[in-house]
C-alpha cells in the first residue's frame, strides 16, 4: 500500500508535539492531528521543572518562553505544623536551575507552532475514532473532520491523545481494570494573590492529605492555585471539585493567608489522573506515549517533562525502524526500554512515598527536617523533579 505519510502522531499536546518536531527535524513527513483547533485551553497546573526545561532546550524552543511566562527558581514546600522548606533548583548534571509557569492555551501553541515550522503538517479540529489496521499491525487512522470521515495511512502512529486515549488502548487490550485513574487534580486561575515571587507552592497541609495543594506564581499577583488528591478520597468525602478548591482556599493554614484577597478568575476544573504508566506502550506499527501511556508522577501528578520525552524517546525509535523498514514490536523496544530505565525509577518512589505520607505527623515531621538542611532539601527536592 502507498502511506501518503511516515508518521501520523494523534494529539498536538506536549508530547504529540515533540514526537512530532523530532521525527521531522529528523527528515521524516509528519501528519499531526487535534481534535481542537489552537489556541485551545487544556486543564493543568502550567508548571514545567527543571527537565521538562532540558528537553524545551534541546528542542530549541526555550527562547520563545522567555521574558514570556514567569521563571520560577525553585520550591516552597508548606506543612501545617512543620513550617516551610525553601529549596532552590540545585545544580546537577546538565539540568537548567529554572522551571516555567507557563498557561497551556499559549503554551501548546507555542509548541504546536514549533512543530510546524519544523515541516510537520498539522489538521485541526480532526477527531480520530479509531485505528486502521491490517494483518495486526497499526497502518493508520480514522477520522472525522468537518462532518466528513477520513482514513489515512503512515508506516507508524503515535498516539498522543492525552489521558482520555481510548483507540490505542483498544488496540492493545488494556481495559479499565488493567489501567484506571487514581487521581483527581482540580485547578482555577487567581488574581490579587499575596506574598506569592519567584518560587512554586507546593501545600502539604493537613486538611489536604495524602493530597497536596500548589500556588504557582504566573507574575503580577495571577496565579494557577489547585489540588491533587486521590479518587477514593473524593468519593469518601462526597464533595464536588469546587467543594474541594474551595476548602484550600479558605481553611489551609498558610494558602489561606495568600489567597484571601484573590478573586478566582475562571470556572474550577478538575480532571483524573492516570498514573504510573502502562505495562507495554507499543505494538506493531504504533506507539503510546505522554498521558496516553499514564506518564505521569503518582507523587507530584507532574507529566509534562514525560510528554516531552516520550516524544523525543518515541521518535528515536521510529527514525530507526524507518531506516530499516521494520514496523514491528521489535522495533519500537528501545522505545519502551527507555521509559522503564528512566521514568519508572520515579514513578515506583512516587508511589511508595505517597502511601507513606499519608500521615499528617510524618509530612509535618519530613519538611522539619528538611528545612534545616541544605543537603537534605536538595536530595528531596531531586526526587520530587525526577533529577538524580
Ligand atoms: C489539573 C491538572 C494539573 C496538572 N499540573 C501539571 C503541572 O503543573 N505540571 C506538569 O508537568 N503536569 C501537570 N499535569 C499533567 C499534564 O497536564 C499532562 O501530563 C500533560 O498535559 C500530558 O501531555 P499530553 O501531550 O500527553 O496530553 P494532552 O496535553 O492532554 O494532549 C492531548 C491532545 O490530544 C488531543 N486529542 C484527544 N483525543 C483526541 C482524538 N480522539 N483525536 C484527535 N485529537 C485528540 C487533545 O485535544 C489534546 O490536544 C496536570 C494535570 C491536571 C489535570
Amino acid at each position: 500500500m502507498l502511506m501518503s505519510y511516515d508518521v501520523i502522531v494523534v494529539g498536538a499536546g506536549v508530547a504529540g508535539s515533540s514526537v512530532s518536531y523530532y521525527l521531522a527535524k529528523a527528515g521524516h513527513k509528519v501528519f499531526l492531528l487535534d481534535k481542537c483547533e489552537f489556541p485551545r485551553e487544556k486543564v493543568c497546573g502550567d508548571s514545567i521543572t527543571p527537565r521538562g526545561v532540558r528537553i524545551l532546550e534541546d528542542m530549541g524552543v526555550v527562547p520563545k518562553l522567555e521574558g514570556r511566562f514567569k521563571e520560577t527558581k525553585g520550591v516552597r514546600i508548606y506543612s501545617s505544623k512543620g513550617g516551610c522548606s525553601v529549596t532552590d533548583f540545585p545544580a546537577y548534571k546538565d539540568y537548567p536551575r529554572r522551571g516555567f509557569v507557563a498557561p497551556r492555551i499559549e503554551f501548546d501553541k507555542i509548541l504546536r507552532d514549533h512543530a510546524e515550522e519544523a515541516g510537520v503538517y498539522f489538521s485541526g479540529c480532526s477527531f480520530v475514532t479509531n485505528a486502521v489496521v491490517e494483518s495486526g499491525r497499526v497502518i493508520g487512522v480514522k477520522y472525522t473532520s468537518d462532518g466528513k470521515d477520513f482514513e489515512e495511512t503512515a508506516k507508524f502512529v503515535v498516539c498522543a491523545d492525552g489521558a482520555s486515549s481510548t483507540f490505542a488502548k483498544k488496540v492493545l487490550n488494556i481495559t479499565k481494570d488493567d489501567f484506571r485513574a487514581t487521581g483527581i487534580a482540580i485547578r482555577a486561575y487567581y488574581e490579587g494573590v499575596d506574598d506569592i515571587d519567584d518560587y512554586m507552592e507546593i501545600y502539604g497541609e493537613d486538611i489536604l492529605l495524602p493530597g497536596v495543594g500548589w500556588i504557582f506564581p504566573q507574575g503580577n499577583g495571577v496565579a494557577n492555585v489547585g489540588v491533587g488528591i486521590y479518587l477514593d478520597d473524593l468519593e469518601k468525602n462526597d464533595c464536588s471539585v469546587t467543594e474541594i478548591l474551595d476548602r484550600f482556599v479558605n481553611s489551609s493554614i498558610h494558602a489561606s493567608k495568600k489567597l484571601k484577597n484573590a478573586k478566582r478568575l475562571n470556572q474550577v476544573v478538575g480532571k483524573k489522573l492516570y498514573m504510573g504508566g502502562i505495562k507495554k506502550a507499543i505494538c506493531d506499527g504504533m506507539v503510546l506515549i505522554g498521558d496516553a501511556a499514564g506518564l505521569i508522577n503518582p507523587l507530584t501528578g507532574e507529566g509534562m517533562m514525560y510528554a516531552l520525552e516520550s516524544g523525543k524517546y518515541a521518535a528515536e525509535a521510529i527514525d530507526s525502524a524507518l531506516k530499516v523498514n521494520d514496523f514491528s514490536e521489535k522495533s519500537l523496544e528501545s522505545y519502551q526500554k527507555n521509559i522503564n530505565i528512566f521514568f519508572n525509577r520515579y514513578f515506583s518512589f512516587g508511589t511508595a512515598v505517597v502511601r507513606f505520607a499519608k500521615k499528617p505527623w510524618i509530612v509535618n515531621s519530613s519538611i522539619n527536617l528538611i528545612k534545616k538542611s541544605k543537603m537534605l532539601g536538595e536530595l528531596n527536592l531531586r526526587y520530587w523533579i525526577s533529577i538524580n
